[in-house]
Order: structure tokens, then sequence, then C-alpha cells
């Protein structure tokens, strides 16, 4: 089988290292260079404990993708420098997956319309776990018999984007079943700024943010002397990469955007 050819961007991030380590366990794989943009110009072996092998490094993804053969760049960095990164792969020729959360609707049409016009594969999951996938699934099945529901999602503290992508993900995809309706009551007034969360079309996401906390969310739904709780919790970042690889070997066979673990596993 011919080795895909990966490049990482954030490699010394708790995903991007974990990632790092997918890629060099991997017998199909091969990494053929790191992005960094404290480290440009080193080799990554000399970087504290993230692996032994002497890719080299670089700070600038054009320089990077215009240097070395890539087939596959794996994003997990922060929102903007992630969309300047997606953007360049694929101008570049090469394909993305972006773990990296946060991206604006409007960065998904571009880089929808990117790949078009390049005739390339690029996929973005805003959670990679495949139980968390599970998770939106079954809670957009309740939706469709409970429409009254609430997310909350838990996330450790150093998480730079509010609500996470998983829970935007969650809500558009509930929103899809269920009619809009405004969660609560109708007269209801926040009296603390923010009390009730996040408002997508009627359903509140709560965010919270707390040292010790992975990933997890759950999603309640109510009715009349019931409550239904769909929860996932994602205790270490490994737990993300057999979806990472799954996107990884997917990408190269696609060619437009697919965001979401959702549509590319069974
Ligand atoms: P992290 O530990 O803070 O790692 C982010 C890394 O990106 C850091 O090493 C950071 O370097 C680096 N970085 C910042 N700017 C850069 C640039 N210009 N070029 C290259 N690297 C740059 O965060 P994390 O927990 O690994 O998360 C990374 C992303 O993945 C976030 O968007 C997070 O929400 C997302 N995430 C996704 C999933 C999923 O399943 N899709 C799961 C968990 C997390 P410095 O430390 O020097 O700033």
């Amino acid at each position: 089988m011919e080795k895909t050819r990966i490049v990482v961007a954030g490699p010394r991030g708790r995903m991007g290292s974990e990632a790092v380590k997918l890629v060099e366990r991997t017998e199909h794989y091969e990494l053929v260079a790191v992005v960094d943009h404290k480290h440009g110009g080193k080799k990554l072996n000399e970087l504290d404990g993230i692996s032994s092998l002497p890719v080299p490094v670089y700070d600038n993804m054009t320089v990077c993708l215009t240097e070395v053969k890539a087939d596959v760049l794996i994003d997990l960095t922060t929102p903007e420098i992630g969309m300047e990164h997606t953007r360049t792969a694929l101008q570049l020729g090469v394909r993305p997956v972006v773990g990296t959360t946060g991206f604006t609707e409007e960065n998904l049409r571009e880089l929808e319309d990117l790949c078009k016009e390049k005739d390339l594969g690029c996929i973005i999951a805003p959670n990679f776990a495949v139980g968390a996938v599970l998770m939106m699934k079954f809670s957009q099945l309740a939706a469709r018999y409970f429409p009254d529901v609430e997310i909350i999602e838990l996330h450790h503290d150093q998480k730079l984007d509010a609500p996470s992508g998983t829970a935007v993900k969650t809500a558009q995809m509930i929103s899809q079943v269920r009619t809009e309706k405004n969660q609560g009551h109708p007269n209801e007034k926040e009296t603390l700024q923010g009390a009730r969360g996040a408002n997508f079309e009627g359903m509140h996401i709560h965010s919270v943010r707390l040292p010790g906390l992975i990933a997890h969310q759950q999603v309640m739904f109510g009715s009349n002397g019931q409550t239904l709780t769909i929860r996932h919790d994602s205790y270490n970042r490994e737990s993300f990469m057999s979806g990472v690889k799954l996107a990884v070997d997917t990408v190269k066979n696609v060619n437009t955007l697919i965001y979401g673990l959702e549509n590319i596993i069974d």
C-alpha cells in the first residue's frame, strides 16, 4: 500500500501530539513535516518529548507545503490559524483533515467553494470521537419525539471557543427535525445576563469550563413526567484518533467539503 504523506500542524498541542503518535504508529502513514509557529527550522526530535523522528519543522504553511510533498494536512491548532492553514493546503493541492474547532459558517462556505474549484476533498469534524457522533445521532432521533431540549457541553478551561463545535453541530442536527421553538417560559427574564446560555433557534446551549475535564456533552430532553439524557465523555485525547484516522483514509477519495464525522461513518 502506498504511504499517505502527512503534515501535522500544532504538533506540541494536546491533540496535535496525539496526531503525531497516530501517524508514527500507522504503517501506511508517513510524517513528512510539522508546522509549529514557534520552532521553524528545527527538527521534530529537537522539540521536547514529542517524537524521535527528525522530520522538518516549519513555521509557515505555504513554505512547508511548497517544499515538502504531502497528501494530507492534519490541522489541530486555533480557529484563525486553522482556517488559514486549511485554505493554504487546498490552494497548494493538499487535502486537509481539520479537528480545529471554531470555524464560522462563512469559513465553511469559502472552503466548500475552494474544494469545488480545486476538485479536492477536505474533512472538518468538530468532534472526532465516534461515541460523540453517536451521541449527536441519538439526540437527533430523540428530538423527533422530545422537542424540548437543552444542551450542556463541558470542557477543560483552556478551550478557546464557546460554545463547542460539537454543541453547535448537535443543535444543527436537531434543528433538522425539530420545529423551531423557544425553550422555557415565554415571559422568562434573565436577572443575570447569560443565565440561560446561548440560543440556537430557541434551543439553549450551556458551556462549562473547568480544569480536569476533557470533552463532555449531555443533551437533555424533557416531556410530561419524564426526562431523557444522552451523554458522551472523552476521558483522553486518544479517543479522537480513530476518527482522525478514518478521515485521513477517506479524504483521499473525496472531492468535496465534508463537515462532521457522522457523514463518513456508516
Ligand atoms: P492546544 O493544546 O492549545 O494546541 C494548539 C496548538 O496549536 C498549540 O501547540 C499552539 O502552539 C499551536 N499553534 C497556535 N498557533 C499556531 C500556528 N500559527 N502554527 C502552528 N501551530 C500553532 O489545543 P488542543 O486541545 O490540542 O486543541 C487544538 C484544537 O483542536 C482546538 O481548536 C480544539 O478545540 C480542537 N479539538 C478538536 C477535537 C475534535 O475531535 N475535532 C477534540 C479536541 C480538541 P502554542 O502553544 O505555542 O500557542
